[in-house]
């Protein structure tokens, strides 16, 4: 599943392609994403030209003026810049098309969205109850403190909680506590202070290296027909339930919490 990372760099790898470039048409071949692509999107797009490109959470949000284009990829989403007359396969759904290049979406199981949003992106509701990014300054630990105070709930599914910070998937969610020496399925609100600071820190270290990892993958944005932007990485946990802790050499546990995987250490994480 794409996550934060692999949304930045999506952004990072298509943005050179369309920013400053007029939309010369736009075909939508599979209207049933998650949400219905909406019908008049073809006509309020055309014409118009792209003047920003931004992330918040796991939307990508083209701004072109008069309005926004929100994308989410979904489950299975990813984006490409490819040459405009390059036959389309099965599961590409839409193509913004920039003159003789365009900015292919494919998505086999689409739960990913292409909408439109009128004002200010901000204030829509797929966007408004967000919590902070993790990379900017208003993601702190003492954020994460005063936040989770008298919370029951288990510390893993807070940080996965997009209204308390956003983009904290999974594999992240494991990593960051591990390295932070905190159990998954401690009350939220029995960190210390130093818990919250550790975990805010590694939190955004996590992101932050998958980013810098995922920058060597940019040049699969663009042609070929490999799926681009999702890159292997060096995991402690995620993935390795039952083989040594990197730390203790005790076997690392793997339980299902929320119906998500989740990878300790019982010595190690208190
Ligand atoms: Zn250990």
């Amino acid at each position: 599943m794409p996550e934060l990372p692999e949304v930045e760099t999506t952004l990072r790898g298509i943005s050179p392609h369309i920013l400053g470039k007029k939309i010369t048409g736009v075909t939508i071949r599979q209207p049933r994403l998650r949400w219905p692509v909406p019908a008049e999107l073809a006509e309020l797009l055309v014409g118009k030209t792209v003047k920003a490109a931004r992330r918040r959470g796991k939307y990508l949000l083209l701004d072109v003026g008069v309005g926004h284009s929100l994308i989410h990829l979904g489950m299975s989403g990813s984006l490409r810049i490819i040459a405009a007359d390059e036959p389309p396969l099965f599961h590409d759904h839409f193509d913004l098309v920039f003159g003789k290049q365009a900015l292919r979406y494919c998505d086999p199981r689409r739960f990913g969205c292409l909408l439109w949003i009128d004002g200010e992106p901000e204030s829509h509701s797929l966007l408004a109850g967000l919590g902070p990014e993790p990379l900017t300054d208003g993601f702190t630990g003492d954020y994460l403190f005063e936040r989770s105070r008298k919370r029951t709930q288990a510390i893993k599914q807070f940080i996965m909680d997009s209204k308390i910070v956003v983009g904290v998937g999974n594999i992240y969610a494991n990593e960051a506590l591990f390295m932070s020496g905190i159990k998954p399925i401690r009350k939220a609100g029995s960190l210390t202070r130093k818990n919250c600071q550790d975990l805010a820190d590694n939190i955004r270290f996590v992101l932050a290296r998958s980013i810098e990892q995922g920058g060597t993958t940019l040049r699969d944005f663009v042609g070929g027909d490999g799926k681009p932007g999702y890159f292997k990485q060096s995991l402690l946990v995620y993935g390795r339930g039952g083989e040594p802790c990197t730390r203790c050499k005790k076997l690392l546990k793997e339980v299902r919490m929320n119906d998500r995987t989740t990878v300790y250490c019982v010595t190690c994480q208190k």
